[in-house]
């Protein structure tokens, strides 16, 4: 196969782009902190990665866009749930993962992968900011450090503090009444990722613990939520190279793998992995909301809407 793939993942605060060539290997990418799902972001990310792969967007043979805002990219042939992309991407970057935790900006993930790099079950929250990227935000914002720079702070500090609310919602007002007792500043920021990192095992407790696991988002940029991560799961924890962008990867690898294809593409709107046709192990759960819940770290986590679960 020749010619350029383009994949596009339209995030939550987030736009990523990735290209990759005819032979599936990555030639560029590109990402463009935004707000949330912006045209203007999106485009960006495009024009950025096409400029680093050295092309313009009439050589593209086929574009697959993912994220919450994968309707919204222009000229997609097909789209695909961060599920699938998250999965496809990872298991290029790291061969024989088990198990993808990715958190993004306002969802977390549990992808349990099969050997072929298939997606074999998954768990998500993306209703409540406990243990997604909005939390460990507003975490650095009442400890006044960068996003940055939180990871380095909490892994300095001990975690041993107790703490008792995961809802971000209330998080901020116990975060600072734990600055109003003069506790330091580099435990409470320890003791508050050890208490994510319970919630996002909640998570993997779901679909169960296997290895290797490889954690991916821009989350997975803080050494501390990947250290507490590995600490609560009892086991190493890989991260790519480029974590933020394996969604789009994984996109960019389905347009190139899709190209070929002589199955009709997904009615317009809808996602082809989705269509349960084509990937007959349909899994789906209950859904949760912040109405039950009572904001605790062992508060309960639901599983994705209905997704195919592609099998090999
Ligand atoms: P989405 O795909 O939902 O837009 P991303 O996977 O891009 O989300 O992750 C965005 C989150 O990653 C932000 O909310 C922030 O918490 C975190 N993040 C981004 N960059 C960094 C960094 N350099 N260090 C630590 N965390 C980061």
């Amino acid at each position: 196969m020749t010619g350029h793939y383009l994949g596009v993942d339209l995030g939550s605060t987030t736009a990523k782009a990735a290209v990759v060539d005819g032979r599936g290997d990555l030639v560029a990418t590109s990402v463009v902190q935004m707000g949330a799902v912006s045209r203007q972001g999106m485009q960006k990310a495009i024009d950025l990665a096409l400029a680093e792969a050295g092309i313009a967007e009439g050589d593209v043979s086929g574009t697959v866009s993912t994220g919450y805002g994968r309707k919204l990219v222009p000229g997609t042939h097909r789209m695909f749930t961060e599920i699938t992309c998250h999965a496809r991407g990872t298991a290029a970057m790291c061969p024989g993962v088990r198990l993808v935790v990715d958190i993004g900006g306002q969802d977390s993930k549990a992808i349990v992968v099969d050997e072929s790099g298939l997606v074999d079950d998954f768990a998500m929250n993306d209703r409540c900011a406990s243990g997604t990227g909005r939390f460990y935000e507003v975490l650095a914002r009442a400890l006044e450090c960068d996003i940055e720079t939180l990871g380095g702070l909490a892994l300095r500090g001990s975690p041993d503090l107790e703490v008792s609310g995961m809802c971000a919602t209330f998080a901020e007002t116990e975060i600072v009444s734990m600055l109003a007792q003069g506790l330091p500043t580099p435990d409470i920021a320890a003791s508050v990722h050890r208490a994510i990192a319970g919630r996002t095992l909640a998570l993997v407790a779901q679909v169960g613990r296997r290895a290797p696991v490889v954690m991916t988002g821009g989350v997975a940029q803080n050494p501390a939520a990947v250290r507490f991560l590995a600490r609560a799961l009892g086991l190493e924890v890989q991260v790519p190279a480029h974590p933020q962008i394996t969604g789009a990867y994984g996109a960019a690898l389905l347009a190139l793998e899709s190209s070929g294809r002589t199955t009709p593409p997904a009615p317009p709107g809808h996602d082809a992995d989705t269509d349960v046709q084509l990937f007959p192990h349909a899994h789906s759960g209950a859904g949760h909301s912040c109405a039950g819940c009572d904001g605790t770290a062992g508060g309960a986590v639901h599983l994705g809407a209905s997704i195919a679960v592609r099998r090999g």
